[in-house]
């Protein structure tokens, strides 16, 4: 899916510019990835392609952390004809919910959206293991970390993506003078 990129920038769920991201930090690049999914035949394509990579291994539940998974991990589960699972936060710690049970021993693949650090997808990992499950693998449609993210078990993405970030005052667009945009608002930065 080498036209993953492409499509994303057809849909606005990547921006290319001078944007301010959440944390404060400045990117000429800004991913929105639910926008790539707004399409139910999009997400199902996304998901076929991922479900490919797992068809040998024996994977009998999709599990994603919410919310940023709940699409693609559905899409996946859908396309292996498994069922599909969520991990979310209570309290700040990301649990199994709703009354979904694992058997022990039972093979699960995780799968989120984006891995940036691979934070959620680790924490997602964490709670299906203390449920007994046994994560096999871990899967995106955009892996941001270069390669660099360990999650603990094998790991795929469609496409990886670099997005550097940078602390304002060192920035090279501010540097160039060019506005910076908070994605989401219309707001424009005074910097
Ligand atoms: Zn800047």
């Amino acid at each position: 899916m080498t036209d993953v990129l492409q499509e994303f920038k057809q849909s606005g769920a990547l921006l290319e510019g001078h944007f301010v991201l959440s944390s404060g930090l400045h990117s000429p690049r800004y991913l929105q990835c639910a926008l790539a999914l707004q399409y139910p035949a999009d997400a199902a394509r996304y998901g076929h392609a991922i479900a490919e990579k797992y068809l040998d291994e024996g994977v009998e539940t999709v599990a994603s952390p919410a919310i940023g998974g709940l699409v693609i991990g559905y899409a996946t589960a859908a396309s292996m004809n498994v069922r599909f699972i969520w991990t979310e936060r209570q309290n700040g710690e990301m649990t199994l919910r709703r009354g979904f049970k694992l058997r022990e021993g039972e093979r699960i693949l995780v799968v989120e959206d984006v891995i940036t650090t691979g934070g959620s997808t680790r924490e997602c990992i964490a709670a299906i293991s203390g449920n007994g499950g046994k994560v096999v693998a871990a899967s995106s449609i955009i892996d941001r970390s270069n390669g660099i993210a360990d999650v603990g078990v094998p790991r795929f993405s469609l496409v990886s993506l670099d997005v550097p970030s940078y602390e304002p005052d060192v920035c090279p667009m501010c540097a160039q003078g060019i506005e910076a945009i908070k994605p989401g608002s219309r707001t424009v930065s005074s910097v």
